[in-house]
């Protein structure tokens, strides 16, 4: 069995081809993908709604989480930590690299907490860190 259905069957997914490679594409990445760069790793006979809708699974099954990308954009990446459905218990920084354009999570590096006034609650907190990474800085 391939690591991205042995995966599938922990997070008790029922196994799809499309599923399984959309999986493979994120554990051979090492980086976030945006839904196009899912959609050009997978080729053309994958419609763009079936890989939506297996990025939503995934999102609320707590495989991957959501990277929010400069310029408003939105990246998908694994979760490392265990994730519950629905719960997503991470707190990393993202660093988004000026030269590669690639986005990372750094998952050794947590956010600061950091107090809110008086009548705000936190549901999410994303911190994206831009400059050059480690690839980039060889
Ligand atoms: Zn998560
Ligand atoms: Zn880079
Ligand atoms: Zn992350």
């Amino acid at each position: 069995m391939t690591s991205a259905a042995k995966t599938l069957k922990d997070f008790n997914l029922r196994h799809t081809n499309g599923r399984e490679e959309v999986l493979d594409l994120f554990l051979n990445a090492g980086h976030a993908l945006a839904h196009n760069d899912v959609e050009h790793g997978l080729g053309p006979d994958h419609d763009r709604v079936t890989i939506y809708r297996t990025l939503r699974t995934f999102l609320d099954k707590g495989l991957l989480h959501k990277v929010l990308d400069d310029e408003g954009g939105t990246k998908y990446a694994l979760c490392r930590e265990t994730c519950a459905q629905g719960h997503h218990h991470h707190d990393h920084v993202h660093f988004k690299c000026d030269n590669c354009g690639q986005t990372t999570c750094l998952d050794q590096v947590h956010i600061p907490s950091i107090a809110l006034p008086q009548g705000y609650d936190r549901k999410e907190m994303n911190l994206l860190i831009q400059g050059t990474c480690m690839d980039c800085n060889k």
